[in-house]
């Protein structure tokens, strides 16, 4: 027997008009190329995606055809959320910093016909041009009295495109599982893998990152919006603002400058912030440095890779600020778990919280996880048992788009496999121990790169830390730690060493330490390993 109840679909378009109705005058300030500070309302931003609407009707768009974004986080990246998912077309956001070859790859494979770019990201479109022979046009993300002079034939001005529309629009009602966004994985081994969003995986997912221990949003909140538009969604946070009602604060190309941050922070009063931890990095030695402090912030999320427990550590007993780290990636929308407290944790002291908000969290409502063995048989949550980490749920991916090998990513039994190693505690608590393909394999044993990361960023005198196995002629491999130290704070080797003493295992105690400069990151702001393999690649123990 069914359920008598109506089977309205889950649109991203309800969110608009729901957001249009109730928070008309909520703000939505933008930091552009063009605009160091522009404010409007909400009211003001959905009028302008129906303009939109319009204009991408005009270009010929129809619904499933795939439109490319190019740009940072801002009001009219805002609007072609709304407009081009909104429409029944796909919404494929590229992240602007990959490798040109993976950008012009990603755009002929999604087959975008227009693309809309940011003018700090014009120069790069010039030069690829020549090989995107699919694109009809480009719409560059300004006024008139900013357009570049360009090469492309069909270069268009965005806000002249708005200017001639009417404001009137009828989002039009399909099916819930009609595809509304395309997100690329940076596919740090092979091509990069298209992931491709639904309605309803989208306005379910962001109904949860409202939940008060998921992301906990509410229209009380100014969320600052750092992680990028084009690294999954923004984490779902343009969905789950306009659903509660959020002022939300867009940092444009300043995103990873510590100094623009708090002074976003500050001027706009923002009390929740997401982010990978880079970004936090910077903007925490900002503060140190200047003294700065930002005390309407009570909450940042971070993800996207682990952690380190200093800068927990930091947030909270410097500027009062709570930390909740969450796991997550391109193919599970991405929230998967995030850090909680539990009743039946017991009390907990300050250092076990700390040590609690290191680890990767627990599951939220919608995503089913566990870990399993080799032979794909689920291992126990007893927080000592490590596996491939697998999920499943309605915000999960089910399949690549368009993967021309066929590549099925999920196992025989519908799970999908992110190709992390973690392990689960008894109350749920999940800890990645390493990307798989990270894994440090000692004497057949596992050694997690992340832990010993981790510690060493704990050390005062280190800025940031990345641990790689190396081949070893007793042990196979044996890990290496690069670090960059902080400038004023000469550390030497052994003292580095010996910092791990009584912190890991002893077996598991890098075995070397490299100095270096910098630090390779990926284009989503991650330490890039692959890089500091090759770099590496020669090494040898002493
Ligand atoms: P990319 O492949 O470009 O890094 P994703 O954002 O999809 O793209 O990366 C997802 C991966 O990032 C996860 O599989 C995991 O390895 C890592 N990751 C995400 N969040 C965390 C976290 N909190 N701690 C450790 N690793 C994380």
């Amino acid at each position: 027997m069914h359920g008598l109840m109506m089977n309205t679909p889950l649109l991203i378009s309800s969110i608009m008009r729901f957001a249009d109705l109730n928070y008309p005058d909520r703000e939505i300030v933008s930091v552009t190329a063009d605009n160091p500070n522009h404010r409007y309302t909400y009211r003001d931003a959905f009028a302008r995606t129906r303009q939109l609407a319009n204009a991408l009707n005009k270009l010929g768009v129809k619904q499933g055809d795939r439109i490319g974004t190019l740009a940072w986080n801002d009001y009219r990246h805002f609007e072609l959320y709304y407009a081009v998912s909104g429409s029944g077309m796909v919404c494929h956001t590229i992240n602007p910093r990959l490798y040109p070859e993976q950008v012009t790859y990603i755009i002929n494979h999604a087959q975008d016909r227009f693309l809309f770019v940011d003018l700090l990201v014009m120069p790069l479109i010039e030069k690829l041009w020549p090989a995107l022979a699919g694109v009809e046009g480009v719409v560059v993300m300004t006024d008139e009295a900013h357009m570049p002079a360009s090469e492309i034939p069909n270069v268009m001005c965005y806000e002249t495109l708005l200017a001639s529309e009417s404001d009137q629009f009828d989002w039009p009602e399909f099916d819930e599982n009609t595809a509304s966004a395309l997100c690329y994985t940076s596919g740090t081994t092979g091509n990069p893998k298209g992931v491709l969003y639904s309605h309803r995986s989208a306005v379910l997912h962001a109904y949860a990152g409202c939940l008060p221990d998921v992301l906990a949003f509410s229209g009380q909140d100014c969320v600052l919006l750092v992680v990028p538009m084009f690294h999954v969604n923004g984490w779902g946070v343009p969905y789950s603002s306009p659903m509660v009602g959020a002022k939300m604060v867009m940092p444009g190309p300043k995103m990873a400058d510590g100094e623009a941050l708090c002074a976003l922070i500050n001027r706009e009063s923002v009390s929740i912030a997401s982010g990978v931890p880079t970004i936090w990095l910077a903007l925490l030695s900002y503060l140190e440095q200047s003294g700065a402090t930002i005390p309407s912030v009570n909450r940042v999320s971070v993800g996207g890779a682990a952690c380190p427990r200093s800068i927990i550590e930091t947030f909270d007993r410097k500027y009062n600020v709570s930390v909740h780290q969450g796991w997550g990636m391109t193919e599970t929308s991405p929230l998967g778990t995030i850090f909680k407290i539990k009743p039946a944790m017991g009390e907990l002291t300050q250092d076990q919280q700390y040590d609690l908000r290191a680890k990767q969290g627990c599951g939220v409502f919608g995503i089913e996880m566990r870990i399993t063995d080799e032979n794909d048989q689920p291992l126990p949550w007893d927080g000592v048992a490590f596996g491939a980490l697998k999920v499943r749920g309605p915000w999960v991916a089910s399949e690549y788009y368009k993967l021309e090998d066929g590549d099925n990513p999920l196992d025989a039994d519908g799970w999908f496999d992110t190709g992390d190693v973690a392990t689960i505690d008894p109350h749920g608590v999940m800890t990645i121990t390493d990307r798989s393909k990270d894994v440090i394999k000692s004497g057949g044993e596992w050694i997690s790169s992340i832990e010993l990361e981790n510690t060493a960023v704990g050390h005062p005198g280190v800025v940031e830390a990345a641990v790689i196995g190396r081949e070893h002629p007793k042990w196979t491999e044996r890990p290496l730690l690069i670090v960059v130290t902080k400038e004023q704070q000469a550390v030497s080797k052994d003292e580095l060493l010996a910092w791990f003493d009584g912190r890991v295992a002893s077996w598991w105690k890098p075995d070397d330490v490299a100095f270096v400069e910098a630090l390779p990151h990926t284009a989503t702001g991650k330490i890039d390993k692959l890089s500091l393999r090759k770099q590496f690649a020669d090494y040898k123990f002493p």
